[in-house]
């Protein structure tokens, strides 16, 4: 399928085209006409996948295709649990917009309200959201929704985890009643298929991977190491390996930043990002990444949302997520837009419970690595595990018995591989 086949009109095709793209996304080939018939959408779609544009192109079709009249009123709203996504998406509206007569803002917290406010009271078609900077306005009076023809609600699972659920109801009750709902959504938990039928009216579903199934193309390692290994294991597989550009997630703020000092110590240029940084922190931090003056990003969940990096190479769970859904999440960042990436993870003893989580959500079991001059001491216990896991692997340490062989190939000697 080609993008000419979708009725998109030539100023449209023009930016996507100069974006590079010869051929639609699954997720897209599917959501453009939908969305262009004017239907509500469910789509279960990880970030990578071309979402984004999934949504955009076609709501950018149909605003311009209906000219407003006088003053700009908002006609589409979309809603993103972060501001690294609102800032994200504003900028691919901005990019497939841009030989279209229609304006735009973005809208979240962390920066100064009044050129937000300023922006709002001259008129935009599409305002991009985080829910709660969005309601602020609202509460100034600085907006009017009354008028909205198509709410996007991106990455909503995400939203729910954050607790935006009420924000979005109340925005949602300043919205008129007839109106377009495109949900995008990485995993469908009971939470979104209850928002779901409270929002959607006869949505079409669309999804490109299976429930919770984490992309094939990317391939997924488990290093099992000691937890006090942890730090030496990533030095050693940035440098052995020469990791150009590899972005780390940690469970906490505090453990973001000592892993990156601990990084810069041992001369691999790096930095953290995380939600007690400032907004203009955090883009830095990014750029600098992006850029390449920075090898190692360290990141948390909640500040790693909608980081997206064009062929970014490597992900490592530094720590596992406490949630798997955001394992999903984290793993997305690599094997975007059809690309292959790679996603390692280094389990600690402590983890097992967690790992047993990840593999449940994903169904799959993840291939385990040991590494040598890492494998983990059988003898150490997990530390006070949170909860004992169905597997009853509590107090089992990895690397306990005789399961792990030495492959001693060429090819392979930095690592002794086999599956379970
Ligand atoms: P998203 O899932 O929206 O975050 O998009 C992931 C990446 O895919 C972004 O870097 C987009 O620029 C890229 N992308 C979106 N659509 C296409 C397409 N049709 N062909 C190639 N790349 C695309």
């Amino acid at each position: 399928m080609s993008f000419e086949t979708l009725n998109l009109n030539p100023q449209i095709q023009r930016a996507v085209k100069e974006e590079g793209y010869s051929e639609p996304t699954p997720i897209q080939a599917q959501a453009i006409p939908a969305v262009l018939e004017d239907k509500d959408i469910l789509a279960g779609a990880q970030t990578g996948t071309g979402k984004t544009a999934a949504f955009t192109l076609p709501m950018l079709q149909k605003l311009s295709s209906k000219k407003g009249e006088g003053k700009r009123y908002v006609r589409a709203l979309v809603l993103t649990p972060t501001r690294e996504l609102a800032a994200q998406v504003h900028q691919s509206v901005r990019t497939y917009g841009k030989y279209l007569k229609l304006k735009s803002t973005e809208i979240y917290g962390g920066v100064s309200l009044y050129p937000q406010t300023r922006a709002l009271r001259n008129g935009v078609d599409i305002v991009v959201a985080t829910p709660g900077r969005l309601l602020d306005h609202l509460n100034q009076g600085n907006v009017d929704l009354s008028r909205v023809e198509i709410l996007v609600l991106d990455e909503a699972d995400r939203m729910l985890d954050m607790g935006f659920i009420n924000d979005i109801k109340k925005i949602i009750t300043e919205l008129p009643h007839f109106r377009q709902n495109l949900l995008f959504s990485a995993t469908f938990c009971e939470e979104i298929k209850r928002l779901s039928k409270t929002i959607l009216k006869e949505p079409q579903i669309i999804k490109v991977t299976a429930d919770n199934k984490t992309a094939d193309r990317i391939k997924q390692t488990i290093f099992p190491v000691d937890r006090t290994k942890k730090a030496d294991l990533l030095t050693h597989l940035i440098e052995v390996n020469n990791w150009k550009q590899v972005l780390v997630f940690t469970r906490t703020k505090h453990g973001a930043d000592k892993l990156s000092r601990r990084l810069v110590q041992e001369g691999l240029p790096s930095t953290s990002i995380h939600g007690n940084k400032t907004q203009a922190a955090r883009m830095k931090a990014l750029k600098a990444f992006k850029d390449g003056r920075v090898r190692v990003l360290v990141a948390t969940d909640v500040a790693a949302r909608g980081i997206d990096i064009d062929r970014l190479g490597q992900v490592v769970n530094f720590d596992l997520p406490e949630v798997a859904e955001d394992y999903v999440h984290r793993i997305g960042r690599t094997g975007r837009a059809g690309n292959t990436g790679e996603a390692f993870s280094l389990v600690c003893v402590d983890e097992r419970h967690l790992l047993h989580r990840i593999e449940k959500l994903t169904g799959a079991q993840i291939q385990k690595v040991l590494v040598e001059g890492f494998h983990p001491d059988p003898s150490i216990k997990p530390e006070a595990p949170k909860r004992r896991s169905k597997s009853g692997a509590r107090g089992r340490s990895f690397g306990s018995g005789n399961s792990y062989r030495s492959s001693g190939s060429r090819e392979n000697r930095k690592f002794q591989r086999k599956s379970y």
